[in-house]
């Protein structure tokens, strides 16, 4: 059991207070709208009335509000209260706020970790549940155990503050790509009277494919290794185009494959056609 604070009872710094009561440590929570914090106290943590008297109330204070500025917001009047204790902020970012934020901390005579939460609300305190965090070694392996009550998916990334942020950002593409794809696939169905409940059920069995394809691309990058491809950039290509012709002879939106088009276009333009589509990279670098 720890004694952990809590700063901020959003939808997501509830639901990180909740998890660490049901998971037995003994929390301290302040919120500046002081009613969020009413179900939390009842069951069983302590309401703070000031940050100060919040960050007081525990060595390890988690900080989750809207963002940076609104953070700083309220650490600045807790500045008296900071030295010797950790904290560890899990609001979104960039990896220039976390390092202006750790270098403020640290001048208060405070340890600083920063991190951020993949998962919504619902998903906090879930075995599989991923938050990524940065900072000293020491630090994490202090708080280690508090963080994995939260995601026990969570990881390390090392001492870089601004690696957090960046992996947030760089998973964007990927889960906005796809969930953008998907609404284009509805409103493809849409259009031929196919029901979109089936599309829905479709899907679940193409994640291990995106998961295996993302894997690789993002492997003959790091390899640099773009030749001999089993599908080459002109195929995605010529895919492409048929995608873009097909929403425009159903007379639906083609805004999402025309961009797509029109980045491989290019890419096929400058050659690298023959190519892994991550090929791509280099057009775009
Ligand atoms: P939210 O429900 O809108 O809550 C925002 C929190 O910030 C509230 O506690 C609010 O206090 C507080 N706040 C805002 N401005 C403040 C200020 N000037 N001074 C003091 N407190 C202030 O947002 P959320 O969903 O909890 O998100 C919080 C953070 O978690 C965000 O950075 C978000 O990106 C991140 N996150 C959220 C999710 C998610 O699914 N929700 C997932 C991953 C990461 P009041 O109650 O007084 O307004």
């Amino acid at each position: 059991m720890s004694y952990v604070t809590v700063i901020g009872l959003g939808a997501m710094g509830s639901a990180l207070a909740a998890t660490l009561l049901k998971k037995g440590h003994a929390v301290t929570v302040w919120n500046r709208t002081a009613m969020k914090a009413a179900p939390l106290v009842e069951a069983g943590a302590t309401s703070a009335q000031t940050p100060l008297e919040a960050v007081a109330a525990s060595p390890l204070t988690i900080v989750c509000v809207s963002n940076y500025s609104d953070s700083r917001e309220v650490l600045d009047k807790t500045q008296q209260g900071l030295a010797g204790r950790m904290l560890i902020q899990l609001t979104t970012g960039s990896g220039t706020e976390a390092t202006e934020l750790s270098n403020w901390a640290n001048g208060c005579g405070a340890a600083y970790l920063d991190g951020v939460i993949l998962a919504y609300p619902s998903e906090i305190g879930g075995a599989e549940t991923s938050l990524f965090v940065a900072g000293s070694e020491d630090d994490w392996a202090s708080c280690e155990p508090v963080i994995r009550d939260l995601g026990g998916g969570s990881q390390y990334l090392g001492p870089n503050l601004r690696v957090p942020s960046t992996l947030d950002a760089a998973l964007n593409g990927p889960l906005l790509g796809m969930a953008i794809g998907v609404i284009h696939g509805a409103l493809m169905c849409e259009s031929e009277g196919f029901p979109v409940a089936a599309y829905a059920a479709l899907l679940p069995a193409m994640l291990p494919v995106i998961g295996h394809q993302s894997e690789h691309l993002a492997t003959t990058i790091a390899q640099n290794r773009f030749g001999s491809p089993e599908a080459a950039l002109n195929t995605y290509a010529a895919g492409l185009s048929l995608w873009v012709q097909d929403s425009q002879s159903r007379g639906i939106n083609a805004e999402f494959p025309e961009f797509l088009d029109g980045l491989l276009k290019r890419a096929v333009a400058a050659g690298y056609g023959d190519e892994e589509l991550s090929a791509l990279i280099k057009l775009l670098r």
